[in-house]
C-alpha cells in the first residue's frame, strides 16, 4: 500500500512539475522516498538486469549509447535522464519507466551517489569510465572517493567492467571477482599529451608508477613495483581515427560512428564492452553505434550548408583540454565562443581554468574567440595570459553570443561550463533552424 501510494504521488509531482514547465526528474523521486524509504530497492527487484555506469568523464555518452543500442535493437529499459544521476534522479527512472515487460535498467550514477544508493539496491554489472580531478571540494582526494566506492561495492557479487588504462579505475578491481577489462593498444591514436600528471602514482603503493605509454592523463600501459600492472583487456581497440567522427577498430570489427572527440573512444569502448557483456553481437551493437547522435551539447554536430558547429560541455580542465583538442582536429578555420558561468552548480571557484591548456589555442587557426558568462572577463583574461593573438570578442549574454558567431565562416566550436550549456546549445538548434 505504501509503495502504490508513493507511486502515485510521484506520478502525480511529475504532473504537476511538468505543467508548470519543469522536467521535473527528480521531483517524482523525492516524493515517494519521503513516503516510502523502500521504493527504489523494491522497483530495483523487479528487473533482472541493472549496469550502473559511473566516472567522473564520459558517463553520460556511455550510458546514452549502451540505452540507445539496446533500444534500436528492441530491447526495453529503464534509463535515467542526463543529469537526474543521484538517488533521487534514479528512483524517478524506476518510478516512471517501469513496465511489465521491462526487465534491464541502464543507469549513469554520480560517483559521490554510489555509497548512498548501493544501500539500496544492488546492481548486477557497473562499467567505470575514468576518475579525474574534478569535483574535488565534493570529495576531496581521489584516493578518498575510490576508497569510499570499494567498501560500497565489495562482496556484493557485482560483476565490474572495468578501463584497465586509467589505474585508479583498475583499483577497483580487489572489490569483486568477476571483472573484465577493456583498453586502448599502445599507440591506438595520437592523443593530445595533458601537462596533467599529478595523478601517475600508483593507487595501491604510492609509488611512482613506470609508463611503457600515455594515452592521455594518467590513462595508459602502466607497471608497478609493487605488481599492481594493467592487465590485459579482453575488449582492445586496436587503433582508431577521427574525421571528424569517429571510426574505431574493437577487437577487429570497425564502426563507423556519428560521434566526435578522440575521448569518446574510450566511451564507445566502455559501452562496447558493456553490450557484448549483456550478449549482443557486433552486428546488433554496429546497428546502435553507427546510428547513435549526440543531442545534449556533448560533442553534438550541426551543420547547414556551409556552416558547421560543435558543441562540448567542458567543466573542469580534462574537459576543456578535450574541447581545445577537438577543435585542433578541424581542419577548418574555426571561430570558438566560451562560455564561464559561475552559478552555484557550476562551483563558484572558476580557478580551475588556470589548469587547462590554454595555450594550445595559440597553433590553431582562429577567425577569433568570443567569450561569454558571468565570468566572461576572467575567461578573456585567462586568453591573454596564454598570448592568444586572435580577436577576442566579450558579449556577456550567451545567446547573444552564440548567435555572433553564426556571422562567421569559420566552423563553430561552442565551449559552455555546467549552466551555460542549455542557453548555448537552445541558441545553437535556434541558429541552424534559420540558417539558409
Ligand atoms: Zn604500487
Amino acid at each position: 500500500m505504501r509503495q502504490w501510494t508513493a507511486i502515485q504521488m510521484a506520478k502525480l509531482a511529475r504532473k504537476a512539475s511538468r505543467a508548470i514547465g519543469k522536467k521535473g526528474t527528480d521531483l517524482p523521486g523525492q516524493v515517494a522516498r519521503k513516503i516510502d524509504q523502500n521504493i527504489l530497492r523494491k522497483l530495483a527487484g523487479k528487473v533482472d538486469e541493472v549496469v550502473f555506469v559511473s566516472g567522473t568523464n564520459g558517463k553520460t555518452t556511455t550510458s546514452n549509447l549502451i540505452g540507445h543500442t539496446l533500444k534500436v535493437n528492441q530491447i526495453p529499459i529503464i534509463h535515467n535522464n542526463e543529469g537526474a544521476n543521484m538517488a533521487a534522479g534514479i528512483t524517478s527512472a524506476f518510478i516512471v519507466q517501469s513496465k511489465a515487460n521491462t526487465k534491464m535498467a541502464i543507469i549513469e550514477i554520480d560517483e559521490g551517489s554510489i555509497p548512498r544508493v548501493l544501500k539500496e539496491m544492488t546492481p548486477t554489472k557497473m562499467v567505470f569510465t575514468n576518475f579525474f580531478r574534478d569535483q574535488m571540494d565534493r570529495f576531496g582526494e581521489i584516493d578518498i572517493m575510490v576508497n569510499n566506492i570499494i567498501s560500497a561495492i565489495e562482496n556484493k557479487g557485482i560483476a565490474l567492467i572495468l578501463n584497465t588504462d586509467d589505474p585508479f579505475v583498475s583499483r577497483l578491481k580487489k572489490a569483486s571477482n568477476d571483472v573484465t577489462y577493456y583498453g586502448m593498444a599502445k599507440e591506438a591514436y595520437p592523443f593530445e599529451q595533458s601537462t596533467m600528471n599529478e595523478s601517475r602514482y600508483c593507487p595501491n603503493c604510492g609509488k611512482k608508477l613506470n609508463y611503457e605509454y600515455i594515452h592521455y592523463n594518467q590513462l595508459g600501459h602502466y607497471t608497478c613495483q609493487c605488481g599492481f600492472n594493467r592487465v590485459a583487456p579482453k575488449y582492445e581497440v586496436s587503433h582508431f581515427e577521427i574525421n571528424p567522427f569517429l571510426t574505431m577498430h574493437i577487437n577487429n570489427e570497425t564502426f563507423n560512428m556519428k560521434i566526435a572527440g578522440d575521448f569518446n573512444a574510450y566511451n564507445a569502448l566502455g559501452a562496447y564492452a558493456v553490450l557484448r557483456e549483456l550478449g549482443l553481437n557486433d552486428a546488433s551493437i554496429r546497428k546502435g553505434f553507427e546510428s547513435y547522435t549526440s543531442d545534449n551539447g556533448r560533442m553534438q554536430y550541426f551543420e547547414r550548408g556551409s556552416k558547421k558547429a560543435l558543441i562540448n560541455l567542458a567543466k573542469n580542465p580534462a574537459g576543456m583540454n578535450a574541447s581545445i583538442s577537438m577543435g585542433e582536429k578541424l581542419q577548418e578555420r574555426k571561430v570558438y565562443v566560451m562560455s564561464l558561468n559561475d552559478f552555484a552548480a557550476d562551483g563558484r571557484d572558476t580557478s580551475w581554468i588556470y589548469d587547462a591548456d590554454f595555450e594550445k589555442l595559440a597553433t590553431q587557426d582562429i577567425e577569433t574567440i568570443i567569450v561569454t558568462g558571468s565570468r566572461a572577463e576572467e575567461l578573456q583574461l585567462r586568453l591573454k595570459l596564454a598570448e592568444i593573438d586572435v580577436p577576442i570578442i566579450l558579449e556577456k549574454d550567451i545567446y547573444k553570443a552564440t548567435a555572433r558567431s553564426m556571422d562567421f565562416e569559420g566552423f563553430t566550436v561552442a565551449i559552455p561550463n555546467y549552466t551555460s550549456l542549455t542557453p548555448m546549445l537552445d541558441q545553437l538548434v535556434r541558429s541552424f533552424k534559420e540558417a539558409k
